[in-house]
């Protein structure tokens, strides 16, 4: 999609931090990391936020979920992560396309702010 920031890191217009990739998703490091280790992972195709998931997105988000345990284990994550989705303006998605904040390597607090 015309003028959304990961779409152009997605199609390779503008440069990012990539820790995996696939013909599905992909997972870059966050420009301003919460955590020493902060990743986001996206769907390549654009769907603005999790709001927007039907199920005709069964396929890709199932994927998705089922990459993450990779994803975390190649990052060095054994000891646990946290995957955050934030949505929508309460949620406080500042960027419209779907992404997970994958977060680790620190010990997490709960409630989140
Ligand atoms: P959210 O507030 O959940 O929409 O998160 C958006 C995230 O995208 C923030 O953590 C930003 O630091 C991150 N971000 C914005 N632009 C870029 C970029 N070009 N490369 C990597 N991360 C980005
Ligand atoms: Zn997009």
């Amino acid at each position: 999609m015309d003028n959304c920031i990961f779409c152009k890191i997605v199609n390779k217009e503008i440069p990012g931090n990539i820790a995996y990739e696939d013909d599905v998703i992909m997972a870059f490091h966050d420009l301003e990391p919460q955590a020493p280790v902060h990743v986001l992972i996206v769907p390549k195709e654009h769907i603005s936020s999790l709001d927007d998931v039907t199920f005709d997105h069964v396929e890709v988000m199932g994927w998705l979920m089922a990459k993450v345990r990779d994803i975390a284990a190649d990052l060095g994550l054994e000891n646990g992560y946290r995957l955050v989705c934030n949505c929508g303006e309460d949620g406080m998605q500042t960027v419209k396309h779907l992404h997970f904040h994958l977060l680790g390597k620190r010990r997490m607090l709960w409630p989140p702010g």
